[in-house]
């Protein structure tokens, strides 16, 4: 079983909008977001982690992927320049925050688990904002840094939403790309299935919120479920289904609020 996580909900949005902030000459708005989510994973951690030695090398893990954040705050104000490689950098601080948590939860739990940066396992062109992985290379990668962890036992807890270039440059996905990322490392591990944990019960008839009776669909096709997503049914990052597709891993979509429920399977028929 490889983990691939997200950033808490609302970080990403905040990551950006200091960021921005930074590039007008202000860095005190990135400053205040990291200490609020310095505040917020360390509270997290306190009820995910009872033991001291444990919760003191999550919180290092943390310390050095807040600093890095300091920085590139203070460069993108010195210089009023917000690129979109610095806009990467800093908008995947939360996915870089949130995988060392998991992991010490699982560990709590009794299951070995590491957190693993997803720059040394998914390689990506240079489409920065929205980066499209090198399957061989990545495959390579996954081979040589996730299958001895999975042969070990040990549950790698890989940072979603982001990758780097074969030069090592780190790159995001999209908005909403750590489905995308789960699937990619599905296809290169050659998994069993990838199961998306999400807010909703799984694909759905219709927009929850505007259609109160609308009901979730037990089992769909890559081609209508990846049609829904393109049409922007919320569920799915619209590439989700591309990397998984041609191997016919079956993807399911189901509710991390509610995991007795069947959810939504999508394969090739
Ligand atoms: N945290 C990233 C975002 O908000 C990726 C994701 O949520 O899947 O876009
Ligand atoms: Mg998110």
């Amino acid at each position: 079983c490889v983990a691939v996580v997200s950033a808490m909900s609302g970080v990403t949005n905040l990551l950006i909008e200091a960021a921005n902030r930074a590039a007008g000459g202000d860095k005190r708005p990135g400053t205040a977001v990291l200490e609020a989510l310095r505040k917020q994973h360390e509270e997290a951690l306190a009820s995910l982690a009872r033991d001291d030695k444990a919760r003191k090398s999550v919180v290092e893990e943390l310390e050095i992927v807040l600093a890095e954040g300091n920085r590139l705050y203070e460069g993108t104000a010195l210089l009023r320049e917000l690129t979109p490689r610095t806009l990467d950098a800093i908008s995947s601080l939360g996915e870089r925050l949130s995988a060392p948590l998991v992991a010490a939860a699982l560990r709590e739990l009794g299951v070995q688990s590491e957190a693993v940066n997803a720059t040394r396992v998914i390689v990506t062109d240079a489409f920065h904002g929205g980066a499209e992985p090198l399957m061989v290379r990545t495959r390579e990668a996954c081979e040589a840094r996730l299958r001895p962890l999975l042969e070990k036992g040990i549950v790698p807890v890989v940072t979603g939403f982001l990758g780097a270039t074969t030069e090592g440059i780190l790159t995001t996905l999209g908005r909403g790309g750590s489905d995308y990322s789960a699937t990619i490392l599905g296809a290169a591990l050659g998994a069993d299935e990838v199961i998306i944990w999400t807010d909703v019960d799984g694909v759905l008839t219709a927009d929850p919120r505007l259609v109160p009776d609308a009901r979730t669909i037990p089992a769909i096709s890559y081609r209508e479920a990846a049609e829904l997503a393109f049409f922007g049914a919320k569920v799915l990052h619209p590439k989700t289904l591309n990397p998984v597709m041609q191997a016919a891993i079956p993807v399911w979509i189901r509710n991390s609020f509610a995991p007795e429920r069947p959810g939504t399977l999508i394969t090739r028929a």
